[in-house]
């Protein structure tokens, strides 16, 4: 039987910064977490017992502490990792998904031989708020010829209501702390 592993209080751990990177946005600070190997290990333990029935070929992180998170669960995947970015950042033939952020629009861009047609991708992000740049990154991933296995955030704000809408899409979204309200 697999060990248990060790209960960790993320909640506790996070940080939260109000009126940054301006004012009226809390912002959730998860760098103490990416501090703590215990920390790591428990959300990549967690990822692996929600997800590891689903067939996981890899892992795509969004930039940019996706790609922490990323890494962390595609060596509990025994799976490689791909970037999705911000574009101008990837060379190579790449497709590019702009999205809505709150004032104007944004690009998310990947790299067309990142994955291999058929693949089933497990996207990576710290936080889910809006879920617009959850939404690009799925989509890339579905230009692409792959399968969304499901979103792994840390943190859901559900406020915002991304996850939820995720959900209504049809997609798996897990999330290990759920903030409401503020
Ligand atoms: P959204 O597209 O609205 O779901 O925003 C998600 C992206 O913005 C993630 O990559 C987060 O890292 C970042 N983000 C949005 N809101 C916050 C917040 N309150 N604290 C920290 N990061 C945030």
């Amino acid at each position: 039987m697999e060990a248990k592993a060790k209960q960790i209080n993320l909640r506790d751990i996070i940080a939260n910064y109000p009126d940054f990177p301006k004012q009226g946005i809390l912002f959730r600070d998860i760098n103490p977490v990416f501090k703590r190997n215990d920390a790591l290990n428990y959300i990549a333990d967690e990822f692996y017992r929600i997800y590891n029935k689903s067939k996981v070929d890899m892992v795509a992180g969004i930039e940019s502490r996706g790609f922490i998170i990323a890494t962390a669960l595609a060596l509990r995947f025994g799976s490689g990792i791909l970037m999705i970015r911000k574009a101008g950042k990837l060379p190579g033939r790449t497709l590019k998904k702009s999205y809505d952020i709150e004032y104007g629009t944004a690009i998310m861009e990947i790299q067309q031989n990142a994955v291999d047609k058929g693949n089933n991708i497990l996207i990576a992000d710290d936080l889910i708020a809006t879920g617009g740049t959850a939404e690009a990154a799925a989509q890339l991933i579905k230009e692409l010829g792959c399968n969304v296995a499901g979103f792994a955030f840390i943190i859901e704000l559900s406020d915002l209501k991304g996850a939820d809408r995720l959900r209504k899409m049809g997609y798996n979204v897990e999330s290990l702390v759920t903030f409401h309200g503020d």
